[in-house]
């Protein structure tokens, strides 16, 4: 077998970055220069500039054990310290953290001094509570302040959190808790969901009652919801305990290789893998990354990522890299189309939010809506947008930047996985030419190459599969309980070599594009076609707002393209005869990219399915399109979805 993928899409547009945003960024080239010339130099001097270390190290790496990495073995420190307390003793004590938002309306604007007393409380019930070092929390939380709390106060006394999404059900909490041999679990008695409360706290005591370890002694709960809920003996009220806690809190330092978190993979390709996190190096590239590629002006900018806490990237940037820069952001608790379709950009008026940190699927559910939305709101205070979770296509790109970034803002499109921690691939904004639906290049310190099957690096303009070439500082440390399956999943294709098992491919300036998942990629009479390529060429039909591929077994051409879309608000009225828009986003395909992308079947459908983190499951529309009977839907975010869009596609 061959990996080298065909590459198809031409996308020539360029953006420079305006010559006063240059003037002000925070990053400039001599980060690169610097990483170039010593790169574990680089990660040190980073690490001591950005953090604050109670015993700083003297060691930077030790790699003599792959795929086992220790970073800054012998320095000491406390995560919660370097995300709080610092900030206070600096003076910032007044600066605001987090400006919550609940869906109802409710709001909460907390400074670190406040956010600080409260993670003191939390930590001395966490301890009172029997939680010491190393011991496992389960957080079951809606994105309410509590959950960075919670967080911030397990990684103070060396706990180790496992943050689950609040959607997910009684079943895959159980599997997480037994995995983990959680001893405490912090949830809700509900949160607010499309103007509704969702109930969590039933969730939490049907887990315990599934669960097999039976390592759950005690459940603490926040009242949010103002539901009803059932009380056990070792059910404890969060403002029982923690508000009437001391905030006194003394804070030891831990090794820096001491476990921060394990956090579960979305499940897009297959069971979720508990991703083991640690400390110093962890914080260290959350931090730079978060710095750098936001281009946070601190003192100054509000800061709002919307992914939620439940993610890898609620977890390094709305909790880990935010604050331990000491950022001021927004945390908002519910839907972007409650109570009204412009939420999001209500919000961003009213907190004057000036960097955004969003997903593709979000971006294209509003193309789908139309511009007049957030149109109605002022959006002026943007100044930087950024992109996390699947490729964003080009046409969202360029929509992205001028409907919600007024045209001239860079758009940062971030590459990385819950595996990598911290973001590995992304433009710096102020320093690289932008490119629509790029990720670009690898950030500072972090080596990447594009291989083909035989380990050789890909020449030239071909696509192969991505690798991470050197331990970064942000890498996971295994997977909990399974360094077979770590080994097996990372390492055993290239040795030393991170496979991520993305395909991606280098432009002729040396720009990076991703192309979808290695599973996902089809095979054509013999021509390797990316999914994210013929996704994006429909994307930039201007019928549609969504498409998803997946190549589906074919006796004469061994696999055919079948594509999914679904159509912008504006045009779903218009278009009557599907069979008629179909073969024209068809017709599209084949003069866009080629007749060999032409895809065999178009379907006009209403939804796709997305896992709860919002990417599309791929896997699962290539059993229908081969009419399979549906595989496992268990990360599916809407069970049902599969069985409507079946009966769409019949
Ligand atoms: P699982 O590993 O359980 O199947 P997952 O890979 O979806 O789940 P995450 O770690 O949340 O879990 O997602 C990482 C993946 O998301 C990457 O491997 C890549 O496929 C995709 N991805 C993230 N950011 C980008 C991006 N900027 N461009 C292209 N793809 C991206
Ligand atoms: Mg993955």
């Amino acid at each position: 077998m061959t990996v080298q993928i065909d590459h198809a899409l031409e996308e020539i547009r360029r953006f420079r970055p305006s010559p006063e945003f240059a003037a002000n960024a925070v990053a400039d080239t001599s980060l690169a220069e610097a990483a170039e010339a010593d790169r574990l130099g680089f990660w040190a001097d980073q690490s001591r500039e950005l953090l604050t270390w109670s015993k700083p190290f003297t060691k930077t790496l030790d790699w003599s054990n792959p795929p086992f990495a220790k970073w800054f073995e012998d320095g000491e420190l406390n995560v919660a310290v370097n995300c709080l307390d610092r900030h206070v003793e600096a003076g910032n004590g007044d600066r605001v953290a987090l400006h919550w938002v609940g869906e109802p309306g409710d709001t909460r604007d907390i400074t670190y001094a406040e956010l600080t007393d409260e993670v003191k409380r939390a930590a001395n019930v966490l301890t009172e509570l029997g939680v010491g070092s190393g011991d496992r929390v389960a957080i079951y939380l809606p994105m309410i302040p509590e959950a960075v709390v919670s967080m911030l106060a397990v990684a103070r006394i060396g706990a180790i959190h496992s943050v689950v999404f609040g959607g997910f059900s009684a079943d895959s909490l159980a599997s997480r808790i037994d995995d983990a041999e959680a001893s405490l679990v912090i949830t809700a008695d509900g949160g607010y969901r499309k103007g509704k409360v969702f109930p969590l706290k039933p969730v939490v005591d049907e887990a315990i009652t599934k669960s097999v370890a039976g390592s759950v002694r005690n459940v603490l709960v926040v009242r949010r919801g103002e539901n009803e809920v059932a009380w056990n003996d070792h059910d404890l009220w969060w403002h029982d305990t923690v508000g009437t806690a001391s905030n006194e809190h003394e804070a030891a330092g831990f090794e820096a290789e001491h476990p921060l978190f394990i956090l579960y993979t979305s499940g897009t390709t297959g069971k979720p893998k508990g991703i083991l996190h640690t400390s110093g190096g962890y914080l260290t590239q959350a931090a730079f990354t978060h710095r750098n590629v936001f281009d946070l002006h601190p003192e100054t900018d509000v800061y709002w990522c919307t992914a939620d806490v439940g993610w890898i990237t609620g977890h390094s940037y709305v909790v880990y890299g935010p604050l331990a820069n000491g950022a001021t952001q927004v945390l908002y608790e519910g839907t972007p189309d409650t109570p009204h379709p412009g939420r999001w950009w209500e919000i961003i008026e009213q907190y004057k939010v000036s960097i955004l940190y969003t997903a593709p699927t979000a971006i294209r559910s509003f193309m789908k809506l139309g511009r007049q939305i957030p149109h109605e709101f002022n959006l002026r205070s943007l100044r930087l947008l950024g992109s996390v979770g699947e490729p964003i296509n080009p046409e969202a790109w360029i929509w992205y930047r001028h409907v919600i970034g007024g045209g001239s803002i860079p758009v940062v499109d971030t590459w990385w996985q819950t595996e990598t921690g911290a973001i590995m691939i992304s433009a710096l904004p102020g320093i690289t030419d932008l490119k629509p639906g790029s990720a670009q290049v690898a950030i500072p310190g972090i080596s990447i190459d594009i291989l083909s099957d035989d380990g050789t690096s890909v020449e030239g303009e071909g696509g192969g599969l991505l690798v991470v070439t050197e331990p970064w500082p942000s890498m996971l440390r295994g997977i909990w309980g399974d360094p077979e399956r770590f080994k097996e999943t990372y390492w055993e294709k290239f040795g030393d070599k991170y496979f991520a098992g993305d395909g991606a491919r280098r432009d002729a300036d040396g720009d990076i594009w991703l192309l979808g998942r290695v599973d996902d990629v089809m095979n054509v009479s013999g021509h390797r076609l990316s999914t994210a390529e013929i996704e994006s060429s429909l994307v930039a039909h201007p019928w549609t707002a969504e498409a998803a591929v997946v190549g589906a077994a074919d006796e004469t051409t061994g696999q055919a393209v079948v594509a999914f879309v679904i159509l912008k608000a504006s045009q779903a009225e218009r278009v009557t005869d599907v069979q008629a828009a179909s073969d024209e986003l068809r017709k599209h395909v084949a003069t866009q990219i080629g007749a060999i992308a032409r895809p065999r079947q178009v379907f006009i459908v209403n939804e796709l399915p997305k896992t709860r983190s919002g990417k599309i499951m791929r896997r699962l529309l290539r059993d229908l399109a081969e009419g399979r009977d549906i595989g496992d839907t268990t990360t599916l975010a809407d069970t049902s979805i599969m069985q409507t869009i079946s009966d769409q596609v019949k």
